[in-house]
């Protein structure tokens, strides 16, 4: 049976992920000051969310599982200090906005990709360009679900110039609103799109290559790592172990798999 979602538990959550990355990024000791993470994650008393149609989290009996209360605002609110975060200096003078994420607070699935680009630069929401355009037809034309159904964020929250690859330093300043963004939603799957986002979420240096097909485990949600949607732009035959891979993802998530998907 669930329970609701309180402030507390996003800070013991996000407190958690905190210190498993730092002990990942190879630190011995925790950093001053201490209460880095409650600066970030907000205690928040919010309006219940309705859960997707198409895709409920969990919950088979709304009338004896209270939906969680929070996630929405507590999302808000995380990124109204993403908004203002000036943690990397040469991302915050050079972005047009920050690119926080989108989708369902309550999704069972977060897609998670590297970095902003351009066009995420200039809307404010991540992959909505070229890439993006094909990460939605993953998810809807392949995996049948409709975008607003998962949710979609970055290792960064802000574009880095020339679309370089983020910077260490940067995917660790980044990494505690990602955790946050996790803590809250809670997701049973992440899929990793790219190296990148898969390295640096896991702590791995394995080669995409290798890591993607398979399930890995990142505290307790069940990863799914494949190529990045501008990869198989770049690569079109990539598109079938994609495919492959979203089909893996899709069975483990009790998804209708066609027999047969281009
Ligand atoms: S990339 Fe993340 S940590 Fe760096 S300035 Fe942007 S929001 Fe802040």
């Amino acid at each position: 049976m669930s329970v609701p979602v309180t402030g507390a538990d996003y800070l013991v959550r996000a407190a958690v992920q905190k210190l498993e990355s730092l002990r990942a990024a190879g630190m011995t000791h925790l950093p001053k000051p201490p209460a880095v993470v409650s600066s970030v994650i907000p205690v928040v008393q919010a309006a219940p969310v309705a859960p997707s149609e198409t895709m409920p989290k969990k919950s088979s009996a709304p009338s004896e599982k209270p939906i969680p209360s929070g996630p929405a605002a507590a999302l808000a609110e995380i990124q109204k200090r993403v908004a203002a975060c000036t943690r990397c200096a040469e991302l915050a003078s050079t972005r047009t906005q920050t690119v926080f994420g989108a989708g369902n607070p309550q999704a069972r699935l977060v897609f998670l990709g590297e970095a902003p680009g351009a066009d995420e630069d200039r809307q404010g929401e991540p992959f909505v360009g070229r890439a993006g355009k094909l990460l939605t037809d993953i998810i809807e034309k392949g995996m049948g679900l409709k975008r607003s159904d998962v949710y979609i964020c970055n290792i960064l929250r802000c574009r880095p110039p020339g679309n370089r690859n983020p910077l260490p330093v940067e995917a660790a300043n980044c990494r505690e609103y990602l955790d946050a963004q996790l803590a809250i939603i809670q997701p049973e799957f992440i899929c990793c799109l790219g190296s990148i986002a898969a390295h640096n979420l896991l702590g791995e240096t394995t080669p995409i290559g290798k890591l993607r097909g398979r399930f890995l485990d990142y505290q307790g949600i069940k990863v799914l790592c494949t190529y990045h949607p501008a990869y198989v732009l770049r690569n079109p035959p990539a598109k079938k172990q994609v495919w492959e891979d979203i089909q893996i993802l899709m069975a483990e998530m009790g998804l209708e798999v066609p027999n047969k998907k281009g």
